[in-house]
């Protein structure tokens, strides 16, 4: 066992509530449209605006989605769970309830497997339940007026809870871009944090190690990752002070202000007895067969952890670059197109060979690119295809590395697919002749005296920049290694 991390001599204890919005093109319980960023109330329909007389009918869509979200966390999915009314007035709740699930909820247990400093890390899933999200108060700064757009009202949540496993903001942090990277990866959620599509309270306690738990605050609605470790760093310190100056903590719901970096309770926290929770008799019970399972489950797709393993396996890739290629499903996808591209296309020899250029050109020039512009591998116009021709014309000499790095800020960016006609049209066609080659590296020798003086004294820096000056005066086009070769014909040494 390793010995906690310590703050102050205080371990800190975290655990996550994540809402993941489900990505049904209609409501939970309603027919209406689930689109983001439609004028104000024009996608609540009757059930949604809670008029009397109005019935619930549960979205198939997204309990598919919980059930495949609770096979890949290896939870057991509930053969039967219960809608109850979790009950509160708020003017954007216009029922005066919020329908979830909370004695048998439809996920049960499970685990998030992610990688915390090199090391691999489990942390435990308490459950994940279906609930309707509730509409959104508009606070006017003008008219000093409140506006309520019901067009969230009813979209369909996946609430899913951790155990109090995590110890630190870091660990936060890296369970829940794990969790991200999963759910978008399954399909069951967008991802989209500025929108709203997943966003995590985070219930934060401290106390001295072997003690019992401490009381808990909870800070609402993180909606970035930064703001989760901004604000679980400033709640723990806020939290350690007051102990240390021998006040107590009170149980308290947080608000998270990302202008101070602060937190500020908001009200003191509801138990849930203040809820008074009851089954909600409008919905029977949700039963979900096995049949429904196993269907679900063979339509699964191959999920993160088990294709970096396999990329280890099969393309003799590393831990950290197999993670790499695995951080979406379409990079992984992107990744996979590159390689079978280069691997038995003459980049060699082995298929390792080829999958760690692909892998390479991915983290470096094709990544650099996409941080640059931020953006996702989705939206690139450069197809793998092509990318894996380049490489191809690395491999057979055709173009130098440097060379190949220009070739690949025009195809980026010009979305032209044929790398053989830029190569040519940028005339970066590496010289193979070797006489041409010879005057270069004599004008060179010529006109860097001080360096091959050194380099007879036997510095190797001072060859690596006689080779840098021939690849500058060929303007890239020579091979490096044949001008290392003609280098040392003509310095007449061994090496
Ligand atoms: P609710 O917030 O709805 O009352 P729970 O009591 O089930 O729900 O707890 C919610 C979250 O708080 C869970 O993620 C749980 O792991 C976490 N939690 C519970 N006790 C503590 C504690 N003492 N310190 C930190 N986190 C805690
Ligand atoms: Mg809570």
């Amino acid at each position: 066992m390793i010995a906690p991390a310590l703050t102050r001599g205080y371990e800190v204890v975290i655990g996550l509530e994540t809402h993941a919005q489900l990505s049904t093109q209609s409501k939970i319980f309603s027919g209406a449209s689930t689109a983001f960023g439609a004028a104000p109330n024009t996608q609540a329909c009757a059930v949604d605006l809670a008029l009397p007389g109005t019935l619930p009918v549960m979205n198939r869509g997204a309990v598919e989605r919980a059930i495949r979200f609770g096979l890949a966390v290896q939870a057991k999915v509930a053969p039967l769970s219960i809608f109850a009314r979790k009950n509160y007035f708020y003017p954007d709740l216009p029922k005066g309830y919020q329908i979830s699930q909370y004695e048998i909820p439809v996920v049960q247990g499970g685990r998030i497997e992610f990688v915390l400093a090199g090391q691999p890390r489990a942390v435990r899933l308490t459950r994940a339940h279906l609930e309707e999200d509730a509409g959104k108060s508009l606070h006017e700064d003008y008219h000093g007026q409140t506006g309520i757009d019901l067009n969230r009202a009813g979209t369909p949540l996946l609430e899913i809870v951790s155990e109090p496993d995590m110890r630190s903001s870091a660990e936060a942090v890296e369970y829940a871009k794990a969790l991200h990277a999963l759910v978008v990866w399954l399909g069951i959620c967008d991802g989209n944090m500025q929108e709203g599509s997943f966003r995590c309270d985070a219930n934060v306690s401290v106390r001295k190690p072997g003690e019992a738990l401490g009381t808990r605050r909870e800070i609402k609605n993180l909606n970035s990752f930064r703001f989760l470790q901004q604000a679980i760093d400033f709640e723990v310190r806020w939290q350690i002070d007051r102990v240390e100056d021998g006040l107590a903590i009170e149980q308290a719901t947080v608000l998270f202000n990302p202008d101070t970096g602060e937190t500020r309770a908001m009200r003191s926290k509801e138990d849930a007895h203040d809820y008074r929770y009851f089954p909600d008799p409008d919905l029977p019970p949700l039963v979900i067969a096995p049949r429904w399972v196993a269907e679900v489950q063979a339509a699964m797709p191959e999920l993160p952890a088990a294709m970096a393993g396999r990329l280890q396996r099969d393309d003799g890739l590393s831990p950290d670059d197999a993670a790499l290629m695995t951080q979406s499903l379409p990079f992984a996808r992107y990744y996979e197109a590159v390689r079978d591209g280069c691997v038995g296309h003459g980049v060699g020899p082995g298929r390792a060979v080829g999958a760690k250029l692909a892998a390479n050109w991915l983290m470096g020039e094709v990544s650099k690119r996409l941080n640059a512009e931020g953006r996702s591998i989705e939206t690139a116009s450069l197809a793998p295809a092509t990318l894996a021709a380049l490489i191809r014309r690395v491999a057979d000499a055709t173009v130098s590395n440097s060379g190949a790095r220009q070739v690949f800020e025009l195809l980026w960016s010009g979305g032209h697919g044929d790398v053989d006609a830029v190569i040519a049209e940028q005339g970066l066609k590496q010289m193979n002749d070797s006489s041409a080659l010879l005057a270069i590296v004599d004008e060179v020798i010529a006109a860097n005296a001080k360096s091959v003086e050194e380099f007879r004294a036997g510095k190797d820096k001072a060859f690596n920049a006689l080779v840098g000056q021939v690849m500058k005066a060929s303007k890239g086009k020579a091979n490096p290694a044949q001008a290392g070769e003609l280098l040392r014909q003509r310095l007449g040494s061994a090496g």
